[in-house]
C-alpha cells in the first residue's frame, strides 16, 4: 500500500512516497518561498501518484502532512489546516490542508504539526516505538514540541509551544533574550540564532568554548524537567541543528537530574541515556511521520 507525505518545512517541502512499513520509495524538495510558486510544484508532485491512467497498486491511498506552526489542528474548526500567524508572512493563513484537498479530490489526508509528525515517526518506527507517553522537541532555528499523552497527539486549544516556556536566569548571564514576543524564554534563551546572537558566532564555530554548552544545558534542561513534571513522558527525543551538537545530551542529563533533585523516582529516570535521546531515524522522522499521518487518515 503506498502513501504520500509532505513535510512542509520554513525552507523546504519535502515531497515523498512510501509504504506501510515506513520505507520511502521516492522523495523530492521543492523550496519553500510563497505559496504561488511552491504549491504548484507540490500539488503537481502528489497529483502524478493519484494519476486515474495508473494501476491501483502505483496510486498512493492517502496523504499525510507535517506542517510548521502555528497551524490549526483541531479538526471541528473552521479553520482546521490552515497555517496561522507565522512571522513566515507569505504564509500566514494559508490554507495548506484545503489546497491540497480541493487539488487531490477526494483523497485522504491527515494533518499535524511537523513536531508531532516527527514524535509519530519514532513513535512508529524509532527510539519510542511501543510508547503512549513521549514528547519531541527540536532545538534550532526556533524551538518546538510534540507531544502524544495515552498513544494520541496533544493538541487540546491549539497544540503544545513548550518552545515558549518561561525560563529561570542562570546567574551571570545578561543576555536579554531573543524572542520577539517574550524576549528571555526557552527559544529566546537557547534558539539557534540566541547562541550566535549572545556568542557572536555560529554554533558551528563554537565547539570548543564548553561555557556555551554548559549555558546552553542548562535552558534546555530547565525546559525538560519542566515537561517530566507536567506530562510525566516516558521518552525525551531531542533533533533539530543545535542538537547535532551531541557534547549537549550528558550535560543536559546531568542538570535534569539535578534541577529534579530526587523529587521523583522511577526506572525512566535511572536510566536517563534512554530517557532523554536522539532521534533514532537518521533525520527521516519527520518524513516518516507523515507517512503515518498518511495511513492513520484511511482509518480515522
Ligand atoms: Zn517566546
Amino acid at each position: 500500500m503506498l502513501y504520500g507525505a509532505l513535510e512542509v518545512g520554513g525552507t523546504k517541502m519535502v515531497c515523498a512516497v512510501g509504504d506501510e512499513s515506513g520505507q520511502i520509495l521516492d522523495q523530492v524538495s521543492i523550496p519553500t518561498s510563497t505559496p504561488d510558486e511552491t504549491m504548484p510544484k507540490v500539488i503537481e508532485y502528489f497529483k502524478s501518484k493519484v494519476d486515474p491512467s495508473l494501476p491501483d497498486e502505483e496510486k498512493i491511498r492517502a496523504l499525510g502532512v507535517a506542517c510548521f506552526g502555528p497551524v490549526d489542528v483541531r479538526k471541528n474548526s473552521k479553520t482546521y489546516g490552515n497555517i496561522l500567524n507565522t512571522p513566515k508572512i507569505a504564509w500566514r493563513n494559508y490554507p495548506m490542508l484545503k489546497t491540497l484537498q480541493d487539488a487531490l479530490g477526494g483523497l485522504p489526508i491527515g494533518f499535524d504539526t511537523d513536531v508531532n509528525g516527527s514524535l509519530l515517526g519514532e513513535a512508529t518506527w524509532g527510539c519510542a516505538k511501543g510508547l503512549q507517553d513521549a514528547v519531541y522537541f527540536t532545538i534550532g532555528t526556533g524551538i518546538g514540541m510534540g507531544a502524544i499523552s495515552s498513544g494520541k497527539p496533544v493538541h487540546g486549544m491549539l497544540h503544545p509551544e513548550a518552545g515558549h516556556l518561561a525560563m529561570s536566569i542562570v546567574p551571570g548571564d545578561d543576555y536579554k533574550g531573543h524572542c520577539p514576543s517574550h524576549g528571555a524564554c526557552f527559544e529566546g534563551m537557547a534558539s539557534g540564532p540566541a547562541i550566535e546572537e549572545r556568542w557572536g558566532k555560529k554554533a558551528k564555530d563554537l565547539a570548543d568554548k564548553p561555557e556555551v554548552w554548559e549555558l546552553e544545558a542548562k535552558y534546555i534542561a530547565q525546559a525538560l524537567t519542566d515537561i517530566i513534571y507536567t506530562l510525566s513522558p516516558q521518552k525525551i527525543i531531542l533533533g533539530g541543528g543545535v542538537m547535532s551538537h551531541t557534547q549537549l545530551f550528558p550535560l543536559i542529563r546531568k542538570y535534569v537530574l539535578e534541577y529534579i533533585n530526587n523529587y521523583i523516582d522511577t526506572k525512566e529516570l535511572h536510566n536517563i541515556n534512554s530517557l532523554i535521546s536522539p532521534a533514532a531515524l537518521n533525520g527521516n522522522q519527520g518524513i516518516m511521520g507523515a507517512l503515518k499521518l498518511a495511513e492513520n487518515a484511511t482509518i480515522e
